[in-house]
């Protein structure tokens, strides 16, 4: 028997007319939902003007009000337990995540059995999509404690994998790991995987020749979707790279790369994505670069209705060369990690796409941003390779120059420093510093 090309081809390849068309039954089902059974949404909905009988077609979502971080921590813990913006009694409620907590309090995102379940189906889609199959073996190497990103791995085992919990162990015993069980895929964030390629080859382990990973999946950080640190990855790894995307706010990944590469499909069955104009709040049209707003289509325990995730990025709704009608989203950065110099909106994705595609430094670097005469500027950061015969004068005017043409805007400051001289990330890489927010900090 032939193996099938998708994990649920009708839905994948479903002509986007129908695409269109479910996406409206259920976005008018889950407002309803919400309106007659969220406190928050109910009292939203009504100041805002809008009800349910307000959805007449896709387009009219943008009538209703946004919610955001700051949604979920005003109404968590208000009235009940799960809070406000909770549509389900906590009976009904299985499992819940919380978030990183890097900037605030760390919000609860809940799930029901039916809830919990299809995110898991997903997941298989996802995995299938970046060639995950029931003979592989799966590391799943992300972080298990109150993360979204943990339960994931049930999927691969729903998909058939041989699952392997690592969890976040420690670079050496997931070195061990790698090499006595000979896993195929692993999933990890780009810093991560690029960390531990490297320290593998310092252990005298060659991650391209004596171990037998020939996936990486990737999550959590721009990297996986730059080109030039996407390829770096899989050189050092002689690995494909896949990137997937996901919200602790919705569910671990909701998007993911098939093997055209080219954006991440997304699960539009479950999510509605709209491109937002930062200015204006106005919607874009496809294509064109804005903050993602998402909404959930199914799931019942906390729905979100136009969630503002700060992911700057663009859609595409053409059919993929992989024959699937889902959109592609196309992450370009964070709108927190976004600084304008000389009026220019600068990501520090740009200056990794940059940093990643020149010879003789190591791809490590760091971003400060700060202000002089009132106006900011920003410098970079790099580590000159061992044995390197160029100056650290040439190097850093190089630097400067592919950062200019790229970019449009010339760094302030380029400074050379050694190999090692950088901090290595062992989860989530830190690249930029924003020396205005310190001074302004009191
Ligand atoms: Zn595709």
């Amino acid at each position: 028997m032939s193996e099938k090309k998708y994990w649920d081809e009708k839905l994948e390849t479903l002509p986007r007319a129908e695409l269109d068309a479910l996406q409206l039954e259920s976005l008018k089902d889950i407002v309803r939902f919400s309106y007659e059974h969220s406190v928050y949404y109910k009292r939203a909905f009504d100041e805002a003007g809008v009800k349910p009988e307000s959805i007449k077609t896709l387009a009219d979502l943008a009538k209703f009000p946004f919610v955001d971080k700051k949604t979920e921590r005003d109404t968590q813990g208000v009235g009940t337990f799960l809070g406000e913006m909770c549509a389900v009694p906590e009976t009904d409620v299985v499992f819940v995540s919380a978030s990183s907590g890097s900037t605030g309090v760390p919000t609860l995102s809940p799930f029901t059995k039916t809830d919990f379940d299809e995110w898991q189906d997903v997941e298989s889609r996802l995995f299938y999509m970046a060639g995950m199959r029931n003979t592989d073996r799966y590391v799943h190497a992300l972080n298990f404690t109150l993360f979204v990103g943990g339960p994931d791995v049930i999927g691969a085992q729903n998909l058939g994998a041989l699952c392997i919990w690592s969890g976040t162990v420690p670079s050496e015993r997931l070195l061990f790991i790698l090499k006595e069980f000979k896993p195929t895929i692993i999933w990890t964030t780009p810093s991560y995987a690029w960390y531990l390629g490297e320290t593998a080859k310092k252990s005298g382990i060659d991650p391209a020749k004596d171990l037998a990973i020939n996936k990486i999946i990737v999550a959590g950080e721009a990297g996986g979707s730059i080109a030039a640190t996407r390829q770096a990855i899989e050189e050092l790894w002689d690995a494909d790279l896949f990137d997937f995307f996901g919200i602790s706010d919705i569910f671990g990944a909701c998007a993911g790369m098939c093997e055209a590469k080219d954006g991440l499909h997304l699960a539009e069955d479950h999510i509605l994505v709209e491109t937002v104009d930062i200015h204006t709040d106005g919607i874009l049209p496809d294509g064109e670069q804005g903050e993602l707003v998402l909404t959930t289509l199914r799931k019942r325990a906390r729905p979100m209705i136009r969630f503002r995730t700060g992911d700057i990025g663009y859609v595409k709704r053409d059919t993929c060369s992989c024959g699937r009608t889902h959109a592609r989203i196309y992450i370009t950065g964070r709108k927190d990690d976004m600084f304008i110099v000389s009026g220019v909106n600068i990501f520090p994705s740009d200056v990794e796409f940059v940093i990643r595609g020149l010879e003789g430094i190591t791809g490590e670097y760091l971003i400060r941003v700060s202000e002089k005469n009132y106006t900011a500027q920003y410098t970079v950061e790099v580590e000159k390779i061992t044995g390197s015969s160029e100056t650290d004068e040439q190097l850093a005017s190089r630097v400067s120059s592919a950062l200019k043409a790229r970019i449009g805007v010339k760094p302030a400051q380029i400074t050379v420093l050694k190999d090692g001289d950088l901090p290595r990330a062992t989860h989530k890489a830190k690249r930029l510093i924003d020396e205005r927010k310190l001074n302004y900090t009191i």
